[in-house]
């Protein structure tokens, strides 16, 4: 506790003036020099003091100056609830988060309205066990903000008890947005052929070796599909119409295929359609089929009249790995290349020479 200029000084003069020089029996004069000097002791403690808690205040100042900066630079804003009140305390970031003006009374229902509904949900039941367990939570939620904007944050919590009572819930909450988006993307590019959309070989692979895994039953059958004499599309209108034709293909066989477990671009011109166990042969014979009608149907890319065409090979799970589905169907693809385009073959062990290549 800081002295005050009028706290001790006043009962130490009382004591001073009245009875010290008379217990000493020193003379007056002697005893006033003494309470001088004692004052002037207690006037520089004090003085020293005062300079300390100065010190200290610009010290606290500066401090606090460098977490509000790198609390705005890294958007991470500090949240405190008390329990169980739930009385709200933000700093300036978690205001900003929420596109509410700063200084605002937070409110808590009204900042629970900011979450989807599932993240809401999730993150009450979060909140109840940490507070049941003395615990605390991270969670990685979207927000509508007050001014409607999507965002995504990272909150953090940790529960605060006195005697064995939670009095407070507190943590931080960071602006996730980017990286969020970021990871999103990264995910896409790894799983999704950017060119049409559809997924990329990398998915196709991890798909048949999930279906391997699981065993029977996870796969029905496998469809590769490969566009006829695209070479000649590119040679003669150039890449850039080869690649709207290779567009208009992937759109053609998503309308087709709509109840397939997968439909990927597995190569250049190629395609591969993964179907569940429940389609019978007739079925996966007449989807071939459509397929095929489909991709022969004229199409116009940058005002240029053309026609494509697609080849079929078709496998169904019998036993064996999945990469032997891959090349039974790569099989029969080339033996409807061999039959001359346009159609479609279902593979059978005496339908000719192996598949070009394996899927991995
Ligand atoms: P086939 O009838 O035997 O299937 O022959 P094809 O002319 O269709 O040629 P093939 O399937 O053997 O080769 C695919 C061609 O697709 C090779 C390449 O010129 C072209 N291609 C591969 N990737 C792309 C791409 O991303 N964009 C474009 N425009 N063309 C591609
Ligand atoms: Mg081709």
């Amino acid at each position: 506790m800081p002295y005050s200029l009028k706290g001790p000084a006043r009962p130490n003069a009382s004591r001073l003036r009245g009875g010290v020089s008379d217990a000493v029996g020193g003379s007056p004069e002697r005893a006033r020099r003494r309470d001088a000097a004692t004052i002037a002791r207690l006037k520089g403690e004090l003085a020293g003091q005062a300079e300390l808690i100065r010190e200290q205040g610009v010290s606290l100042a500066h401090s606090r100056k460098i977490f509000d900066r790198a609390s705005a630079a890294a958007r991470i804003g500090v949240w405190e609830c008390s329990l169980p009140d739930e009385t709200l305390h933000w700093t300036d970031v978690v205001y900003d988060l929420f596109d509410l003006p700063r200084g605002t009374l937070p409110d808590r229902q009204r900042a629970l309205a900011c979450y989807p509904p599932a993240s809401r949900k999730v993150l009450e039941a979060m909140r109840g066990r940490a507070i049941e367990e003395r615990s605390g939570f991270t969670l990685d939620t979207e927000i509508i903000t007050f001014a409607g904007r999507s965002r995504w944050i990272r909150i953090t919590a940790t529960v605060e008890c006195e005697d064995g009572v939670p009095v407070r819930i507190f943590g931080m909450k960071q602006d996730i947005t980017e990286e969020k988006l970021l990871s999103d993307r990264m995910r896409y590019l790894a799983e999704f052929d950017v060119m049409t959309g559809l997924a990329n070989r990398g998915q196709f692979q991890a798909r048949l070796s999930q279906a391997d895994q699981a065993g029977q039953g996870a796969v029905g059958a496998l469809l590769l599909i490969d566009l006829d004499g695209f070479k000649a599309v590119n040679d003669t209108f150039g890449h850039v119409v080869g690649d709207d034709c290779l567009k208009e293909a992937a759109a053609r066989l998503g309308t087709v295929c709509q109840g397939a477990d997968l439909v990927a671009r597995v190569g250049g011109d190629e395609f591969a359609v993964l179907l569940g166990p429940h389609l019978d042969r007739g079925a996966v014979s007449g989807l071939a089929r459509g397929i095929i009608d489909a991709m022969g149907e004229p199409v116009s890319v940058r005002g240029q009249p053309l026609k494509l065409g697609a080849s079929v090979g078709v496998a169904f799970v019998e036993t064996g790995a999945m990469c032997d589905l891959f090349m039974k169907a790569d099989t029969a693809l080339y033996a409807a290349k061999a039959a001359g385009r346009n159609t479609f073959r279902i593979f059978k062990p005496d339908t000719g020479r192996k598949g070009r290549r394996a899927a991995a």
